[in-house]
Order: C-alpha cells, then sequence, then structure tokens
C-alpha cells in the first residue's frame, strides 16, 4: 500500500483563542469570540487523486488548504503530506506548493517573472547559476508560455499569463500536491477552461496531487474525481464526482446543487441556498445544517450526525441514513 498523499485526521482550528488575562479573570474584560473554523476533519487523498472542496463562503475552506499545505497548524490533530507532518517537518515544503486567487497580488511587480520563478529552485539547489535559465525557459514551456517572454516583469502579462507564471513557480520545486485555493475564480471564463485544463495536463505528465478549492461546482465536477463538502468547518459529505450531479446523499450538497438546476449549463452564477450559513462563532448544536435543512427532525438538533459510508468511497453525515425521520416528530 502507498503512502497517502493527504492524510488530515481529526482536525480542528478555531482562531482568536486567548489565554485568559488578569482583567478577565477579575471580571473586568470578556474574552473576544472565538471562532470555530474547522471541526474535527478528516480526509485522506491517495497519490494522484483530483480532490474538489467546496462550500460556501466562510465554510473552512481556505483553513483546510492552509492547512494541508503544511502554512498553519491545526489547533487539533494532525496533517501528514507523503507521511510526513505537514507542519513541523521541514522537508514537506518541496512536496506541496499552494496556488491562490489572484495572479496579480502573488506576483512581485518588482521582479523579472524569471526572477520569480527560479529564486526557490536556486535557493533549494534545484539548479545552479549557470543552469538556472534553462531551468526556468523549461518550467515555461511546461506551463504553455513562451519562454523568449521570461525577461519581461509581471504586468507584462494578462491574467491567465499570470496564473500560468504563478504555476509555474509552484512546479519550480517539483511538488507532488497542489493546493489551488479558487485558483481560477479570479479569471474570465474562457481562461478558466484553459487553467483547468493545465492543471489536468500537469497532472498526467507530472504525477501530481491536487486538493482543488473551488466553489464552482461545474468547474469541480468536470476536473475532479472525488468531492468534499465542507458545512461551517465540517466535512458533510465525500463521494465521487461522477456521482456529484446525481448521488449526492446530505440535504445539504442536495441544496447545493439544487440551486443549480443546469450543471451543464456554462456561468450560472453560485445561489445562496435558503437562510443564512450560521456564524462560526456560536455553531449550533447537533447536525450544523439543522437551522436550514427542510428535513431536519428532533434527533437532528442535538445529536452531531457521524460520517457514514454508504457507498464505495461516498461517505454522508446525515440521521436520515440511520432510518425515515419518525412519524410523531414534527418537521418545523
Ligand atoms: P472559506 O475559505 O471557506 O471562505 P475560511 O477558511 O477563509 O473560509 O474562513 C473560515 C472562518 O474562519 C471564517 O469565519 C473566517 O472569518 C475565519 N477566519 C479565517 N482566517 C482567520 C484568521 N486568521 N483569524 C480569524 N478568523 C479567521
Ligand atoms: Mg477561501
Amino acid at each position: 500500500m502507498s503512502t497517502d498523499a493527504l492524510r488530515i485526521e481529526n482536525v480542528s482550528k478555531r482562531f482568536g483563542e486567548q489565554r485568559p488575562t488578569l482583567a478577565m479573570r477579575m471580571g473586568l474584560s470578556a474574552p473576544k469570540p472565538v471562532v470555530h473554523a474547522l471541526e474535527n476533519v478528516s480526509l485522506t487523498i491517495r497519490p494522484g487523486e483530483f480532490v474538489g472542496l467546496v462550500g460556501e463562503s466562510g465554510s473552512g475552506k481556505s483553513t483546510l488548504g492552509r492547512i494541508a499545505a503544511g502554512l498553519m497548524a491545526p489547533s487539533e490533530g494532525h496533517a501528514q503530506i507523503f507521511g510526513r507532518d505537514a507542519v513541523r517537518d521541514k522537508a514537506v515544503h518541496r512536496d506541496v506548493q499552494m496556488i491562490f486567487q489572484d495572479p496579480q497580488a502573488s506576483l512581485n511587480p518588482r521582479l523579472r517573472v524569471d526572477q520569480a520563478v527560479g529564486e526557490a529552485p536556486l535557493v533549494h539547489g534545484l539548479t545552479d547559476r549557470a543552469g538556472v535559465d534553462a531551468y526556468v525557459a523549461g518550467l515555461f514551456r511546461m506551463v504553455g508560455l513562451d519562454p523568449a517572454m521570461r525577461t519581461r516583469f509581471p504586468h507584462q502579462f494578462s491574467g491567465g499569463q499570470r496564473q500560468r507564471i504563478n504555476i509555474a513557480r509552484a512546479l519550480a520545486l517539483k511538488p507532488r500536491l497542489l493546493v489551488c485555493d479558487e485558483s481560477i475564480a479570479a479569471l474570465d471564463v474562457s481562461i478558466q477552461a484553459q487553467i483547468l485544463n493545465l492543471f489536468m495536463d500537469l497532472r498526467r505528465d507530472l504525477d501530481l496531487t491536487y486538493l482543488f478549492i473551488s466553489h464552482d461546482l461545474r468547474a469541480v465536477q468536470h476536473v475532479c474525481d472525488r468531492v468534499v463538502i465542507l458545512y461551517l468547518g465540517r466535512i458533510v459529505e465525500e463521494l465521487p464526482a461522477r456521482d456529484f450531479a446525481g448521488g449526492a446523499n446530505h440535504p445539504y450538497t442536495r441544496a447545493l446543487l439544487a440551486a443549480l438546476p443546469d450543471l451543464g449549463q456554462r456561468r450560472k452564477p453560485w445561489v445562496a441556498i435558503e437562510g443564512e450559513i450560521p456564524s462560526p462563532i456560536a455553531p449550533p448544536a447537533g447536525c450544523p445544517f439543522h437551522p436550514r435543512c427542510p428535513l431536519a427532525f428532533d434527533r437532528c438538533r442535538v445529536e452531531r450526525p457521524t460520517m457514514q459510508t454508504i457507498a464505495p468511497d461516498h461517505r454522508s453525515a446525515c440521521h436520515l441514513n440511520d432510518g425515515p425521520a419518525p412519524k410523531k416528530e414534527s418537521h418545523a
């Protein structure tokens, strides 16, 4: 059995936790509210898998992405990248790279792009002064950019080209896992498809594994093998992408999909489902989705559902999988 590319085990992340001060202990000041960004999240990605992570804004996607990339320590639990601790083991920092949303913000405007791309591989000894120019030219070809453009500055490129430069910079360290956080969200639709194709080509050519964070369900269904649905810091369902549109189990996933009636249709904006996402400062008891769930019954309000395997590669956390709601209970 090969090592998992990513193994997240029982990870929780809270922001704003403080040690009680003297003033707090004396009741003179109240502690600041704590944000429960992730709550007991477990996720495994096998080498070569392309896994999508979806959820509404504020559901904890970027926090999970940063933890998966070793950029942030969890409050509890563990993250391992190819068998090594994502935070403590410095050797993982070459195995995983993160690609962000805004291709503009990620590049230093005063640095020539060949310098931006060549910097890290020089530092890590993947190339030397004599070889760095050819190394960068090779990376440009790999991401579909004309190597002749490598001596230009970031402002001389389009948004899509700048994202290709960011991808080249990430690939410069020969990572095995890419965490893409809304990496196509800021791009024009036509360019989005090109970047998605590039990610898929790179996966084939370089044996890459992906954690692909996106609120674009269409893109996720198109490129991913498996989809993980996050709600209020908890994974509520994970399932093969081919079953996503037709075979979703969790009422939240079904509500997301119902808001997008035709997944095949281009440019359907993300439509919010009914009701507000509750505050991660005071997450609801029981199932996190129960205040918005049309099928919620009494048990959902008090008992947190656990993830259950309902089909191969398909897990869901919903009490209805234990049987239909008792008749006598209200659905109010
Ligand atoms: P998403 O990427 O799904 O929009 P995030 O992971 O960015 O969600 O955020 C999850 C929750 O954690 C949000 O309520 C957000 O406000 C909060 N959060 C994220 N980062 C921080 C931080 N550094 N400090 C405090 N709260 C944060
Ligand atoms: Mg985010």
